[in-house]
């Protein structure tokens, strides 16, 4: 994979930014999209537009089988034994809450655990205090090392007989970690609980395979794949989607209604209740194309290889605490850090005017925060189109950083 010329695919980075060429290192907030994207939404809108599975005109023909086939292509994707596996969501926290109300809230009970890790993004934490809220079921939190990893012992310790959901994400958006799932959801089994895994930072960056992790439910977002916004998707298992209620009631996901009781469509399109994010579906099918045509092995390489030089060059600079795995230990492309005590934000200020975008803040993960002693932390995320230069560039607004803030860093 030659990220010089993916780049080229990526109209939105051919731009200088206060007077800079445009360093895009927030791939982990949103991804930026390629043209090949750009052109299927293009001539969908230009050509095809049309609602779907309703009239029996052409146009809505050829929509309902565009939106079916992006289906297709996403169960391909993440190797799903169907496609009616494959719900079209609006994207991670909106599938995680499907799963929280028209599945957990419904089966959990008073006495039950819900088991967590402390990095969640909130996500993939809030909903489930909400299940705990409304069923007396309690959250239990998995203990985290020092650089953010959990251990499998520790994960046996904490799952018990009365876990019936272990919800968490593969790839830490603050940390980097990439946590074990597939044996997480094999302790997570042998315990008969549920393995929940919000997949908003693996699925762009890495191949997930559904059937070789045994994951009970996957979430993940369009956006940050090189999709469209509002589009993301809720992968489950048949057994489980067939029991779980639908959160959206209305048009379209519906089998028959009378005056007092509704009956529903099988799955996935009892979860899709009125017009659904057809757009977003097609232009995430155009996506997932786009990504397989690179390589999925390709850019996990690529992501982790620029993350590795990411720490070796920050490891040059004095005054700067990075936080995650270690050097050497695997990460996902994405390095989170501190300068002194200069605040986040104002690291960040100083190298956008330098053309470079990175986040800062809490990262939707407030309890980590807390638990890192900070406040908010500035990350740099890499995604397929980012270089070494992208790199070198990150370490020259930081050295600008350290000399503008010297007298807070002391
Ligand atoms: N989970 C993780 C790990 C994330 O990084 C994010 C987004 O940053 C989300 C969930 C939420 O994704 P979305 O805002 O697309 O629903």
């Amino acid at each position: 994979m030659n990220s010089i010329e993916v780049r080229q695919d990526f109209p939105i980075l051919n731009q200088e930014v206060n007077g800079h060429p445009l360093v895009y290192l927030d791939s982990a907030a949103t991804s930026q999209k390629p043209r090949a994207v750009i052109e299927v939404l293009k001539r969908y809108y230009e050509a095809d537009n049309s609602n779907v599975h309703r009239g029996v005109h052409t146009l809505g023909s050829r929509a309902t089988e565009a939106y079916e086939l992006a289906r297709e292509k996403v169960a391909r994707f993440i190797n799903a034994p169907s496609p009616e596996q494959v719900i079209f969501t609006r994207g991670t926290t909106e599938s995680l809450n499907m799963i929280a109300y028209g599945y957990a809230r419904l089966q959990l009970k008073a006495g039950d655990e819900i088991v967590l890790s402390p990095s969640e993004h909130h996500s993939n934490l809030i909903p489930w205090q909400q299940v705990a809220k409304v069923t007396g079921a309690t959250l239990k939190y998995l203990p985290l090392q020092e650089d953010g990893t959990l251990t499998l012992e520790d994960v046996r310790q904490t799952v018990t007989p009365a876990t019936k959901i272990v919800a968490l994400a593969h790839v830490s958006n603050v940390l980097g970690t990439i946590h074990p799932i597939k044996e997480i959801a094999a302790i997570a089994h042998a315990a008969g609980a549920l393995m929940v895994v919000d997949g908003a930072q693996s699925v762009p960056h890495m191949p997930v395979d559904v059937r070789d992790l045994d994951v009970d439910f996957l979430a993940f977002s369009g956006h940050k794949m090189c999709g469209p916004t509002g589009v993301g998707v809720l992968y489950g298992k048949r057994k489980w989607l067939e029991a779980m209620e639908p959160t959206y009631f209305g048009g379209e996901m519906i089998d028959i209604v009378e005056l007092y009781d509704s009956t529903w469509k099988d799955i996935p399109w009892k979860f899709e209740g009125g017009t659904p994010i057809i757009a977003g579906a097609i232009g995430l099918g155009a996506a997932v194309d786009y990504l397989t045509k690179v390589g999925m092995e390709n850019i996990q390489n690529h992501d982790m290889r620029l993350a590795t030089y990411a720490m070796e060059r920050l490891s040059e600079l004095s005054d700067l605490t990075v936080y995650g795995p270690k050097p050497g230990k695997t990460r996902g492309g994405l390095v989170t850090f501190n300068l002194g005590q200069v605040h986040a934000h104002d690291v960040s200020t100083v190298l956008d005017a330098e053309g470079i975008a990175v986040r800062a803040g809490h990262h939707c993960a407030q309890p980590l925060m807390r638990m890192l002693g900070v406040i908010s932390t500035v990350r740099a995320s890499f995604y397929l189109y980012n270089t070494e230069a992208d790199v070198d560039a990150l370490v020259h607004g930081l050295l600008s950083a350290k000399e503008f803030f010297q007298h807070a860093i002391g």
